[in-house]
């Protein structure tokens, strides 16, 4: 379960580390929550 977590984790483009989830938002057009993921330097991932 904890491996899977880190496998899906996405990376950061600017230092290829594992970025960690911070939040959830729900998207209208989609219907669906979008997780927000943040990098150790500040980057913030989308994962849309
Ligand atoms: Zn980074």
């Amino acid at each position: 379960m904890l491996q899977d977590q880190i496998k899906t984790r996405p990376r950061c483009p600017k230092c290829n580390k594992p970025a960690r989830l911070i939040d959830r938002v729900w998207r209208m057009q989609t219907r669906s929550y979008v997780r927000v993921y943040k990098c150790d330097c500040g980057e913030l991932i989308w994962d849309d």
